[in-house]
């Protein structure tokens, strides 16, 4: 079998970050993109690559995933995640679950240990305690930041979701990765949208609109207003423009287009397609992310 040149690119969100945020953003993306990258550099799988960037970053307070996550109306963090595997259009995801730390490797979990796309709340937190990983208190996941700014939310009276990406930091986190053997897969993971009613899915665990992954066209993976890109399907339109000879730059543009208008959105969408060249946009003041260029990492939070 020939080997290709691996491709790897992770993001952290996009929103209208402000400057005192970007030095942490890029630092995770960074980290990620570090971490994934060792392990498509050794000859290991995208989907590996995938779970352990997105795991990074949900260990980072930095972003909206895992630990620091936005917390919904009641005050708690209820958490989606989704994973892809592009060889065989597995996925796996999670939703709305509460009480753990790395929702991506649950993800995992469901895509490789049940018959199972997507269980949420009660059940994916059972099923974390039936292959061991811990169930963690609420208090584990939750920073003061986030309580203070949940509490600011609650006395804004004009408050609204669209608005939130405006003007709020902190954002999902995403990756794409193509391995040596040609193979894409794609993940995301996230904690939502600020002040969500209770039970809330957006589009981040959702298969074609937080994440797509088929090696016949390309990888991608989205943020923003989740209710926006559930309706233009943002992930596979990004790459069924890919699979139709598009550029992956004009792919994820194009799509980015689709979704200011025909749904008024706001978000960013990053993609691998099959011969492994990177695309990102976003209509966000700003979208963290990093990747790898000619074996340098490569980060930045501007268009
Ligand atoms: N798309 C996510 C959601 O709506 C939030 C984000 O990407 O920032 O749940």
């Amino acid at each position: 079998m020939t080997e290709v040149t691996p491709a790897f690119i992770v993001h952290g969100g996009a929103w209208d970050m402000p400057d005192a945020e970007v030095p942490g953003h890029l630092a995770g993306c960074r980290r990620a993109a570090e971490i994934g990258w060792a392990i498509l550099s050794q000859g290991g799988s995208a989907v590996d690559a995938v779970e352990a960037a997105i795991r990074s970053m949900e260990d980072d307070p930095a972003f909206d995933a895992g630990v620091g996550a936005w917390l919904n109306e009641a005050g708690e963090v209820e958490l989606d995640a989704i994973i892809m595997d592009g060889a065989t259009l597995e996925s796996g995801a999670v939703a709305a679950v509460q009480h753990v730390r790395n929702p991506i490797v649950l993800a995992r979990l469901v895509m490789e240990r049940t018959p199972h796309a997507l269980i949420a709340a009660k059940g994916a937190e059972k099923l974390a305690a039936q292959h061991g990983l811990p169930l963690v208190d609420e208090s584990a996941l939750l920073t003061g930041q986030e309580l203070e700014r949940w509490r600011a939310i609650k006395e804004q009276r004009d408050f609204s979701m669209k608005t939130a990406f405006g003007g709020a930091p902190r954002g999902t986190v995403g990756a794409v990765a193509r391995d040596r053997r040609g193979h894409l897969a794609a993940g995301t993971s996230t904690g939502g949208t600020p002040n969500k009613m209770q039970g809330r899915v957006g589009d981040s665990p959702l298969i074609g609109c937080g994440c797509y992954a088929d090696d016949l066209s390309a990888g991608a993976s989205a943020t923003g207003w989740g209710e926006s890109i559930m309706k233009v399907v943002l992930c596979k339109t990004a790459c069924d423009g890919a699979a139709a000879g598009g550029a992956a730059q004009a792919a994820a543009e194009n799509a980015i287009a689709v979704l200011a208008d025909r749904a008024q959105g706001l978000g960013g969408v990053i993609l691998i397609d099959r011969q492994g060249n990177i695309g990102c946009a976003f209509n966000t003041p700003r979208m963290a992310r990093a990747w790898i260029e000619h074996g340098q990492i490569r980060a930045g939070v501007e268009a």
